[in-house]
């Protein structure tokens, strides 16, 4: 089935069809209904900038179709808490009130997305839903579900990832040097500009408000941990983010970047992770900002090699959240290793609490918890020490995981599980000079990081906690 052909319909006669088919994928070929199209807005929470939206109002127009933009919101996520709930819905009341702008009607569901969906279509009898591409076994479960119960036609489109995820690799890549090549070839054709968002000129009429108020009530957060106060929500607080960013921090990025007291890195994973930005307009941004090419390289990579490759080991590694994902070369070398003393053992909560004895480990639990976001550099060291005081490297993964995604605003993400099954267990790495505990997998330490920066400040200019964090 070819995706242009199901989203172009007869006869376009709106701006054509702006959306490169290689970022759409076919869920299921079906029946249209009489009603308008449906965006199931997921992953990828804004108006503007967003795929899978534009690709939804082309389809609209070559239909003269009202176009409808529906939020399932459950109330139990796995590890969410009510920082992320926060984070999530004053970034969607932003999105309400910017798509009411553009005469599209917008609706949360509070439920099983599958069944709310459902009912909700059943109701409305859609032409064509589309929803966007999310590697998280939940939604890849309720993708699913949604697809054997419907009858009109079901389109994915990744707008989360700049090259779809699925083009850039057929299989898990084995680290950044197999990715890049390819990344690289085909990028020019996918980082073009993005068209706007039109106001609708088809009325979709649909029952419903946004009762942002009783949703918030209705919500079972796994954790009660306060919302995150550093940090605003929504898309227009990113895109000031964002510009902050292209002045301040963008020209010392390529020096600076490992250093955590230099302030250069753009803190905006918590608005990328819950979709209120996309990266290929930073990446734009960034192509056109007056900052060194160096600069501007070495936060390319990480902003598209490094955050795709995440996709791509969530997407093809069914094991991505268990230490039977890791590579065997890591699994083989931390089992041998197993039995090592530890000179530092700590209970869960000592750790959760900021409790051990390196003031720096403590800072950055302190960091993570009390602000919900951590530097890059202290996520490193702080996972793999929790590999070093704990008793096994399962028993660590799951820690570090945990602790990642219930105190990171932008936890729960393709880069954290990434992130961590790099620090614990070798993913996307390669084996190093053996060692106790850690045997071939990478090592980093105290020294190291006094090496590259300064420690004691860093450590001076962290919140600390004024009750337990610990449950
Ligand atoms: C143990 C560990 C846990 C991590 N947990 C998370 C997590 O839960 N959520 C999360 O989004 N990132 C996670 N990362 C990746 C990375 O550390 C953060 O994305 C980054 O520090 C966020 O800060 P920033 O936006 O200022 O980054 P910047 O340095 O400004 O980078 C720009 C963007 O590039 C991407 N990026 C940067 N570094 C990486 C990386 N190593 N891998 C993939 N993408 C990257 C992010 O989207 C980031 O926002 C983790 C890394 C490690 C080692």
């Amino acid at each position: 089935m070819n995706a242009g052909l199901l989203l172009r319909g007869d006869a376009p006669p709106g701006p054509g069809f702006r959306v490169d088919e290689g970022r759409c994928f076919p869920i299921r070929q079906g029946q249209e209904g009489p009603g308008p199209v449906v965006y199931w807005m997921s992953r990828e929470q804004r108006v503007q900038d967003n795929w899978a939206l534009l690709a939804a109002q082309d389809a609209a127009l070559a239909r003269q179709r009202g176009l409808v933009v529906v939020f399932t919101l459950t109330p139990s996520f796995p590890d969410a808490s009510v920082r992320h709930y926060d984070f999530l819905l004053r970034g969607l009341a932003e999105v309400s009130q910017e798509l009411a702008g553009l005469d599209i009607p917008f609706l949360v569901l509070c439920g099983h997305p599958p069944e709310e969906l459902g009912a909700f279509l059943d109701r409305l009898g859609p032409a064509l839903l589309v929803s966007d591409f999310d590697p998280a076994p939940a939604k890849r479960q309720w993708v699913v579900e949604v697809a054997s119960q419907r009858r009109e036609p079901m389109v994915e489109v990744d707008s989360r990832n700049v090259v779809p995820c699925r083009l850039a690799s057929q299989k898990a890549e084995w680290g950044a040097y197999t990715l890049r090549p390819r990344y690289h070839k085909l990028l020019p054709h996918f980082l073009t500009p993005i068209p706007a968002l039109l106001r609708h000129p088809f009325p979709a009429s649909v029952q419903g408000a946004f009762p942002l108020p009783e949703l918030k009530a209705s919500l079972r957060a796994v954790y009660r941990d306060a919302p995150v106060s550093d940090l605003e929500p929504g898309a227009r607080s990113a895109a000031r983010q964002l510009q902050q960013f292209l002045t301040q921090g963008l020209p010392f990025y390529a020096q600076r970047s490992n250093d955590p007291n230099a302030s250069v890195c753009s803190h905006l994973s918590a608005h990328l992770h819950f979709g209120q930005l996309s990266a290929q307009r930073i990446a734009l941004a960034v192509q056109a900002a007056p900052a060194p090419q160096d600069a501007k390289d070495a936060y390319l990579e990480q902003l598209l090699v490094r955050r795709e490759l995440a996709d791509n080991f969530c997407w093809y590694n069914p094991r991505f959240a268990s230490p039977a994902g890791f590579p065997d070369w890591a699994r083989a070398t931390l089992d041998l290793h197993r039995a090592d003393v530890r000179p530092h053992l700590y209970q869960d909560s000592a750790l959760e609490n900021g409790e051990t004895h390196d003031p720096l480990w403590n800072a950055a639990q302190h960091r993570l918890a009390l602000r919900g976001h951590l530097e890059g550099y202290l996520r490193m060291y702080w996972a793999k020490k929790i590999l070093e005081w704990t008793d096994c490297p399962e028993h660590a993964f799951e820690l570090a995981l945990r602790l990642n995604n219930r105190w990171l605003l932008d936890g729960r993400d393709s880069n954290g599980y990434v992130g961590v099954a790099w620090a614990i267990g070798g993913v996307h790495d390669r084996p190093w000079s053996e060692r106790p505990i850690f045997g071939k997998v990478r090592y980093m330490n105290l020294e190291g990081c006094r090496r590259k920066f300064k420690v004691d400040d860093y450590i001076a200019h962290s919140p600390r906690p004024v009750a337990p964090l610990a449950d």
